[in-house]
């Protein structure tokens, strides 16, 4: 072949790439919030595991939501999932483990939102809130940091008949207070209009920084936040195809 012909199979090489690649990245982030199952069907104590953490993988890398029986919290953070049982420790989650619910995004922070005074868990959230263009999308949000106080709680697994959700909280959920604790955030701020399926407002899952205790996040104080937040544009929800969540009451 001669020189000719080289370049043009470069050009048309270099086309192909330019052509392809910023829809592939398109492709790969999608800005994308999913959902397995409701909140609805784990307050009325659907708590069977209806599908595997290898399909839950494939929809994201980031989130929160429980294990099958209701057996602890679960955190999702850099594509690892991991545990909080009822004895407040985080344990790795197999990919052949099973949930009755979980919510997860791939990641990718956009902004930064910083909060430098002392606050209340609830003055954050309004702090947040006032960064917001709009209250009408939902968002994952990642805090990383020090952190004076953290209260948070896991739950032990349920036998069946399952008792709700409420029922749980009042007789067994465990409490614990974490002191100047190093580690992360990992949730949610969904619209007021989720309510039927997801928690609305915020919605956290802790986990230190040697991955090993946490849980969902209670109440706590705050000192100089940095919280990484990502707009998301678009959100499913996989029903599941189990009997006990077809057959359930749901409100
Ligand atoms: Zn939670």
């Amino acid at each position: 072949m001669k020189l000719k012909h080289y370049l043009w199979i470069g050009l048309l090489v270099m086309t192909v790439i330019l052509c392809v690649l910023p829809g592939y990245s398109q492709h790969v982030h999608k800005k994308l919030g999913f959902q397995f199952s409701t909140v609805g069907a784990l307050s009325a104590g659907i708590y069977d595991g209806m599908t595997t953490f290898k399909d839950i993988k494939q929809q994201g890398n980031f989130g929160l939501g429980t294990l099958e029986g209701l057996d602890g919290e679960l955190i999702a953070l850099d594509g690892k999932f991991f545990q909080v049982k009822g004895d407040g420790v985080a344990y790795p989650v197999k990919d052949e483990m099973k949930t009755p619910f979980a919510a997860v995004t791939f990641f990718r922070k956009e902004r930064t939102v910083r909060v430098k005074e002392r606050m209340t868990y609830e003055g954050l959230q309004q702090a947040i809130d006032q960064q917001l263009s709009s209250k009408n999308l939902p968002y994952a949000i990642r805090i990383q940091g020090i952190f004076p106080y953290l209260k948070v709680r896991s739950a032990p697994k349920q036998k069946p008949p399952y008792p709700p959700i409420s029922e749980v909280i009042k007789r067994s959920q465990v409490i614990f207070e974490l002191r100047n604790v190093q580690g992360t955030l990992v949730g949610f701020r969904l619209p007021q209009y989720f309510k039927s399926v997801n928690t609305d407002g915020y919605h956290f899952h802790f986990i230190t920084s040697d991955r090993k205790a946490g849980g969902h996040l209670l109440d706590g104080e705050f000192l100089d936040t940095h919280a990484e937040i990502e707009t998301l544009r678009d959100w499913h929800i996989a029903l599941p195809n189990h009997a006990s969540f077809e057959q359930a009451t749901l409100n």
